[in-house]
């Protein structure tokens, strides 16, 4: 099962080009799509989810073609958007089964079982005669993913998920997730770097629209290794470092500015290496440092 995106693109009518031209191939299992707010992504994940029409392009999950059979591809579709609503007066258990009922597991015994299992692997069993007015906001993304979950779907769409947990609640978020995605395509979209970095075999960053970078995290980040410096400075020196640098990221530590650049070689001035992470590929993608970075290491691995 995969799934293909081709030549997308998306012009709202006020002119916003939320997207142009995306193409995507995402293989079964959990795929990250990295980008900040406004790059595009709720745009692409509702278009995927068959709630908004592409001006262009095609998708196809399988054999199905999305933009042209959505009925078929809602059967097999588990859609947990960022905002959505719950009926605050029912029990998790009661408003599961009645999604379940609308999913069309109509015998009584299967949707008890099938409830019964989701609550259990969301770990919202012992809380599900509790009205959902009550439940803490990632007790409430649980059961947006046990709903999601209903009917066994092959795509499963995940809109910004852990934005407004606590890390406690995020941990077992993400570990919720990692459980699933081994024979359906899971998609995370987040700007979350640490959300893609911890569960995702497969990534894209997106940002104005468009595809930056279509990578496995882990062949990303050895790509860059021995090519990021790091130097610990005060803030004011920044704008002469940016003149000499190419500087990809810059976060308060304790007071002072931690920068990292993106160089070939050792840049000298007080910088030391550093073992470059997902962060890094981010960055240097969103400053356009990693092409650079991948090209060059293929006209080295090629004049090797
Ligand atoms: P993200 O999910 O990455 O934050 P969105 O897909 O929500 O990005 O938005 C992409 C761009 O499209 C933004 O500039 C946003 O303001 C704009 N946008 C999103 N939805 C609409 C809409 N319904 N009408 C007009 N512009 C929109």
């Amino acid at each position: 099962m995969e799934l293909h995106i081709r030549n997308i693109t998306k012009t709202y009518s006020n002119g916003v080009k939320a997207l142009g031209n995306i193409n995507l191939t995402i293989p079964a299992g959990m795929f990250g799509l990295l980008g900040p707010n406004g790059a595009g992504k709720s745009t692409l994940m509702r278009t995927l989810a068959t709630l908004q029409e592409p001006d262009e392009g095609s998708i196809t999950l399988g054999n199905l073609d999305v933009l042209n059979q959505k009925e078929e591809v809602r059967q097999t579709l588990g859609y947990l958007p960022q905002e959505f609503g719950v009926y605050p007066k029912v029990s998790a258990e009661e408003l599961l089964d009645y999604f379940a009922v609308l999913k069309g597991i109509t015998n009584g015994a299967s949707r008890k079982e099938v409830v019964e299992s989701l609550l259990r692997q969301t770990n919202l069993w012992d809380k599900r005669k509790q009205q959902l007015g009550g439940y803490s906001g990632g007790m409430r993304q649980r059961f947006g993913v046990a709903v999601a979950l209903l009917g066994n779907p092959k795509l499963l769409i995940v809109d910004e998920p852990t934005a407004g947990l606590d890390p406690a609640e995020r941990v077992r978020f993400l570990n919720l997730l990692s459980e699933l995605g081994e024979n359906s395509v899971v998609i995370l979209s987040t700007h979350i770097v640490e959300d893609v970095s911890e569960l995702c075999t497969n990534m894209a960053i997106i940002n104005k629209g468009r595809i930056l970078l279509e990578a496995e995290p882990l062949q990303a980040v050895a790509s860059l290794k021995g090519r990021i410096w790091r130097k610990l400075i005060d803030k004011q020196t920044l704008p002469q470092l940016e003149q000499e640098h190419k500087i990809i990221s810059a976060k308060l530590l304790s007071g002072r500015t931690m920068v990292h650049i993106y160089s070939p070689e050792h840049p000298g001035g007080g910088f030391e290496p550093v073992e470059p992470d997902l962060e890094d590929v981010y960055f240097s993608t969103m400053t356009g440092n990693y092409t650079p970075a991948l090209q060059q290491l293929k006209t080295e691995e090629a004049n090797a």
